[in-house]
């Protein structure tokens, strides 16, 4: 496998560098972090530069980037804070979802104007009892007529309270279909009547904010569909390997960020006469987490170059979110080990990637789930 980039790849990631140097400063993360204000200036450098447009055909403008190419972007998004991978992923994984699901009229009704930056997504599938098991979700979309009415509750939603957002809703449109057979998706836009969001106050994550929302009676037409009707499980399907690499490439970014920092920090903070980075103990566990960070990012090259040649790739891309996740919390669990008390305060960004760390081991398939999914890959029946 050849892991050098293009010309055009570095060429990508230099100006994607260069601007997210300039737009998200150290400073502008911790405000927009402690305050919970979500990355508005730097969502729009990327439609500015054309970011949001890049896995997307050029019909709908577009730049018909791969899947290596987003793993290379997701990472460099990642550098900065997980949270901007997310943000980033939310809007596109949703928009390919539409591209791999929707009619024709639907996509050119909605992917422009995501692209153009005119309106941002999210994706709402949690609900209080349907976590890990989320085909027993209960949020219900019933007929009615040429529309459709939708009542229950979702939770965990990340930025579904941002301004100009559409929710990707999946809900039960036959509660009496065999597990997981009976659910639909839906674009939902958040300021839809009948529609209430509740920022939830959480450990991390907090750049964007996770959210509970509520649906009461809340009635769009049947053009906001997305795929057939009880197709829901398919159409979340459809995106998930190229979702977890790219996802996985951003959990590769923060680690080496802590790392770096990590480095950084052993090498200028002195005890008993010389840099910590001096003591064998500190030195050998910068070696294993940058060991631990280069295996990640091998594991989720891999897993995209089999996805470019359109290899089936179900246990190498579940290994990378798996690996990746959990290498992106062990090293911020270390880094915070080698600031020592510094990076117990807020004024060290050690703190915000173990906040932010700490949840990639649970979401968007937690790692007992995704253990579950590659011993069935083996051949076992895990339950
Ligand atoms: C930061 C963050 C962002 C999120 N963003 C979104 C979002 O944007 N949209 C959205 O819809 N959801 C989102 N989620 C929700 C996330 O996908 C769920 O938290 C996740 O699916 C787990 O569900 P749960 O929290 O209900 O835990 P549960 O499913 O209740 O699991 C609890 C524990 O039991 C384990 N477990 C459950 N079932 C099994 C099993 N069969 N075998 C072994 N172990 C098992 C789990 O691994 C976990 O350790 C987010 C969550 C977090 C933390």
């Amino acid at each position: 496998m050849n892991f050098d980039c293009t010309d055009e790849q570095r060429m990508l990631l230099d100006n994607l560098r260069r601007m997210m140097d300039a737009t998200a400063t150290p400073e502008y993360i911790r405000d927009h972090d402690e305050n919970g204000h979500y990355p508005y200036e730097v969502y729009q450098a990327w439609v500015d530069m054309g970011l949001i447009g890049l896995p997307f055909p050029e019909r709908y403008g577009g730049f018909g980037g791969n899947v290596i190419d987003m793993a290379l972007v997701g990472e460099e998004l990642g550098r900065k804070a997980y949270s901007f991978l997310e943000a980033y992923g939310l809007s596109v994984f949703s928009g390919l979802s539409l591209l791999n699901n929707a009619s024709e009229e639907q996509q050119a009704a909605w992917l422009p104007r995501l692209i153009r930056g005119e309106i941002r997504m999210s994706i709402s599938m949690t609900e209080p009892d349907a976590g890990s098991d989320a085909g027993n979700m209960r949020t219900l979309a019933a007929r009615d007529g040429d529309h459709w009415v939708i009542n229950g509750q979702k939770v965990f939603s990340t930025a579904a309270d941002a301004e100009n957002n559409v929710i990707t809703l999946y809900c039960k449109t036959d509660l009496q279909a065999p597990y997981q057979k009976g659910i639909t998706a839906f674009l939902v836009p958040n300021d839809t009547p009948g529609v209430t969001i509740r920022r939830l106050r959480t450990f991390g994550a907090r750049m964007l904010g996770l959210n509970e929302v509520f649906f009461d009676n809340v009635r769009i037409s049947d053009s906001q569909r997305i795929g057939a009707t009880n197709g829901g499980w398919n159409c979340m399907l459809s995106g998930l390997l190229f979702e977890r690499i790219v996802t996985s490439a951003g959990y590769v970014g923060n680690a080496q960020t802590v790392v770096d920092e990590a480095l950084e920090y052993a090498r200028e903070r002195k005890q008993f006469g010389r840099p910590i980075g001096e003591f064998q103990a500190i030195a050998h566990l910068l070696a294993d987490m940058q060991t631990r960070v280069d295996a990640a990012r091998m594991l989720m090259l891999r897993a995209a170059a089999k996805v470019a040649k359109g290899e089936s790739a179900l246990r190498e891309v579940t290994e990378a979110k798996l690996f990746g996740s959990e290498t992106f919390a062990e090293v911020a669990n270390q880094g915070m080990q080698i600031l020592g008390g510094y990076s117990y305060m807020m004024e060290y960004d050690m703190q915000r990637h173990y906040r932010d760390a700490r949840s990639t081991t649970i979401a968007a398939g937690s790692s007992q789930m995704l253990r579950n999914l590659i011993a069935n890959t083996m051949g076992l029946k895990v339950r």
